[in-house]
């Protein structure tokens, strides 16, 4: 890989990325120009191609869970939600996002691959909620 000692500038700060997250409803991501490769990880730079070349991208609310565990012990933020899950979603379109899910409150009730959706919360980080359920699952 190429490297140069020149980065370009980000448009803003992380931490008003994540703030954008928490404040405008939807979740943003990047998306390579060269490749077009899709992804909610801050970089000034493409994970596969490499080029800088990425510019901001609004993603999917919807996506599937790739994995999970559940939290009995929370942070200070989430004392009243334990014990909860921590997900890493992967949306639809691309973009693999971490977040929690204050409904899930142990492993039966969650399982790989089930459909969430992203929404908007007061509390920090990004939470998602199981998408509404078929009359009969299974
Ligand atoms: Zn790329």
């Amino acid at each position: 890989m190429e490297t140069t000692d020149e980065l370009p500038a980000a448009p803003h700060t992380i931490d008003e990325f994540v703030k954008g997250y928490e404040e405008s409803g939807t979740l943003r991501g990047f998306r390579c120009r060269n490749c077009g490769l899709t992804t909610a990880t801050w970089g000034l730079a493409c994970s596969r191609c490499g080029k800088p070349d990425l510019e901001e991208a609004v993603l999917s609310p919807k996506g599937s869970v790739v994995a999970f565990t559940i939290l009995h012990v929370p942070g200070d933020e989430f004392l009243n939600d334990a014990p909860y899950a921590y997900v890493v979603v992967e949306l639809d379109g691309g973009g693999r996002v971490t977040g929690w899910m204050p409904s899930v409150r142990s492993e039966s009730d969650l399982t790989i691959g089930a459909r969430v959706r992203y929404q908007q919360n007061y509390k920090p980080g990004v939470q998602f909620v199981k998408e509404a359920d078929a009359p009969r699952a299974g």
